[in-house]
């Protein structure tokens, strides 16, 4: 019989999918790095796990602890995960711009998720970088993981991401492109590719126009977990040989590109990557073997990239692409182009 325990004991040794059409010619093979097939559903599983293993061994996190984060998204669905496999209580922030969807998302995994208003300042009580202080501060056992500041999350990568790329790739992986949120999944695993290959693979960071890793001032952008307005602790500037800065219209593009022509159903950051990886694969012999690594699936953004009202109201696409009945039925008798 072929079973684990619980499938939090199936985080990481995620595949790697060669792009078709997309990279259509491009003579470098550009290998995806589909994180969506860990059991949370994306590349925070690895550092959820490696934090809370860490904080348990240095006595940071004892039996019947609460783990408390601000954060509403990939982060939290992995620490709420380990946590349950581990028997801790979880209680996550998050403002109040965060869609309900995503709040019912953690509280399904048995998570408390305090909303708090996003209309004030970082460093009014009400923030919601103030009130997970505060609940870290008042609640007995609890614990604040900090993924922003916690070398855990770098580390999860550096011993988990960069050893499967080398092995999946037999040491030919030439290129390794992600985005940048914290910088973990970048610094760690190219910090090990880079050491196991005697510096020969190139890592390239892509990150949204606007964002502080690729020069911008912090000006807003809609792709989400990635780009920054400060810089964390997590990111090693040591690390990238180059960043590429991609804007939302191109992420979005191929974002949606990923789901109709690969059948990857992928988040907004997926699509920034997989362009900045297009970008540099393009230049590129044959034999270089470029990896570009996809954080989370698409179920998250039904409303917003995947979703063409919301893609229109940006103006990324004409009003029109909805097809009305009218529209199918014209299409199948040949009426329209
Ligand atoms: N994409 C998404 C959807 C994310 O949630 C994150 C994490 N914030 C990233 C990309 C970037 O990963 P990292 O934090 O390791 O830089």
């Amino acid at each position: 019989m072929h079973y684990v325990e619980h499938v939090a004991d199936l985080v990481g040794n995620t595949p790697l999918v060669r792009l078709g059409t997309v990279a259509e010619g491009i003579a470098a093979p550009v290998l995806a790095k589909v994180e969506y097939f860990n059991p949370g559903g994306s590349v925070k599983d690895r550092i959820a796990l490696r934090m809370v293993e860490a904080a348990e061994a240095a006595g940071e996190l004892r039996p019947g602890g609460t783990i408390v984060e601000p954060t509403s998204g990939n982060t939290g669905v992995g620490l709420a995960m380990i946590a349950q496999r581990k028997g801790y209580k979880c209680v996550f922030v998050c403002p109040d711009k965060v869609s309900e969807d995503k709040r019912n998302v953690l509280r399904a995994y048995g998570a408390d998720v305090v909303v708090c208003p996003t209309a004030v300042d970082p460093d009014h009580p009400d923030s919601y970088y103030q009130v997970s202080d505060r609940l870290v501060g008042e609640i007995e056992g609890a614990w604040k993981p900090n993924q922003y500041a916690n070398q855990h999350n770098p580390e999860s990568h550096y011993f988990g991401t960069g050893p499967e790329l080398w092995e999946q790739t037999d040491g030919r992986i030439t290129h390794f492109v992600a985005g940048i949120g914290t910088g973990g999944t970048i610094s760690g695993t190219g910090r090990y590719l880079k050491e196991v290959s005697d510096g020969r693979v190139q890592v390239i960071g892509a990150d949204p126009e606007g964002s502080v890793y690729s020069g911008g001032g912090g000006r807003p952008y809609l792709v989400e977990g990635v780009g920054e307005d400060f810089w964390p602790t997590t990111y090693d500037k040591n690390i990238c040989d180059r960043i590429v800065a991609v804007s939302d219209a191109d992420s979005f593009a191929m974002t949606r590109r990923l789901a109709r022509e690969e059948a990857m159903l992928v988040g907004g950051s997926c699509g920034m990557a997989v362009v900045a990886a297009l970008r540099v694969a393009r230049e590129l012999p044959p034999d270089a073997v470029v990896v570009v690594l996809l954080p989370d699936g698409g179920r998250g953004y039904l409303g917003k990239v995947f979703n063409d009202s919301w893609m229109a109201s940006y103006g990324f696409l004409p009003p029109t692409e909805g097809a009305t009945v009218g529209d199918v039925l014209r299409r199948k008798d040949g009426s329209m182009p």
